[in-house]
């Protein structure tokens, strides 16, 4: 049995998106599931860190930070907690939403410290608002500040971590974890994803630049894949390419919008294959890195199949046999 943290912080609830498809009812179904399995005790619970502007500043423009501060500034003085303003088309924040996004970019900072601080083998950051397709200057599709990003720079800063690789198995492209990583070698990127969707980007050819050439790999998937296909494809295309990496830390950006009853996509993951999918990434953790695995909350819009999706997640995490 492994040592898994779970990160948590009813600070995340304040990110208040109305009826939008990422709301917080997302994280209190995952609450309410992993009480109901008593997966609470077993858990390691962690709070988050609030990330700082400087540790933000490593992935995105002061501009851009600055501008997600005024804008939920002119939200609070509205004088209602439900006062929303759009970013772009499908972006929304509220008056807390800056305070929320550096809680959830500081949710994989303590991520990170846990697993490099061993007090866990590996961690689940249960955070919103999702981070992956945030871009340096830009807020894109629900994502603020790209936690993900953030943690692996902080991962390199702080513990000196020389090689990454991060598995977005999200349903859509993580354009924003590519592009960070798009020259560094010491970030391998691989994303799997449903084809012709949101955000557009995600191509085959789409493989890295300059030094980081060959260090980002696409898998568009055309609708309608199921657990056979992702576990086909995770072992022939992932798994080798993990080895031959040889990462001492694994970062997973964890959708769970691939699932059969989503209403964003359409794809035919079980509940139980997104434990079969863990299973593998934890087997090839301990061959590489000492098990050392930081999984991060990204999509995933039914609210039971993402509950007990993440159920599964975490037990395979914890190494319990499915
Ligand atoms: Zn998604």
């Amino acid at each position: 049995m492994r040592k898994t943290g779970f990160i948590y912080s009813p600070v995340y609830l304040k990110h208040n998106t109305g009826n939008h498809p990422e709301n917080l009812n997302r994280l209190i179904a995952i609450l309410r599931c992993v009480e109901k399995e008593k997966l609470k005790e077993t858990l390691i619970n962690i709070s988050p860190l609030r990330a700082t502007v400087e540790q933000i500043s490593w992935i995105h423009t002061k501009e851009y930070i600055n501008s997600i501060e005024q804008a939920c500034k002119t939200c609070s003085e509205q004088g209602s907690p439900h006062y929303r303003m759009n970013l772009d088309a499908d972006t929304v924040i509220s008056g807390d939403s800056y305070n929320v996004a550096l809680f959830a970019a500081g949710g994989v900072i303590a991520g990170v410290d846990a697993v490099f601080k061993a007090k866990v083998d590996n961690v689940f950051c249960a955070v919103r608002p999702p981070g992956h397709h945030a871009e340096m200057d830009r807020a894109m599709g629900f994502c603020i500040f790209n936690n993900i990003a953030i943690g692996a720079a902080y991962a390199q800063k702080i513990y000196k971590i020389n090689k990454i690789f991060i598995v977005d198995w999200d349903l859509h492209h993580g354009n924003g974890t590519q592009h960070t990583f798009y020259n560094d070698p010491a970030v391998f990127y691989t994303s799997i994803h449903q084809q012709n969707l949101f955000p557009g980007t995600g191509m085959t050819d789409e493989i890295g630049e300059g030094e980081g050439r060959g260090f980002t790999m696409n898998l568009p998937l055309p609708a309608g894949q199921g657990d056979k296909e992702y576990i086909s494809i995770f072992k022939e295309r992932i798994c080798p390419q993990i080895i031959r990496y040889r990462p001492d830390l694994i970062m997973l950006s964890a959708g769970f919008d691939t699932h059969r009853n989503d209403p964003l996509g359409s794809m035919k993951v079980t509940s139980e294959g997104f434990g079969k999918l863990t299973d593998i990434i934890c087997s090839l953790a301990d061959k590489t890195c000492q098990g050392r695995i930081v999984s991060v909350l990204e999509g995933g819009y039914d609210l039971e199949g993402l509950a007990e999706s993440v159920v599964f997640h975490l037990k395979c995490l914890i190494g319990e046999k499915l």
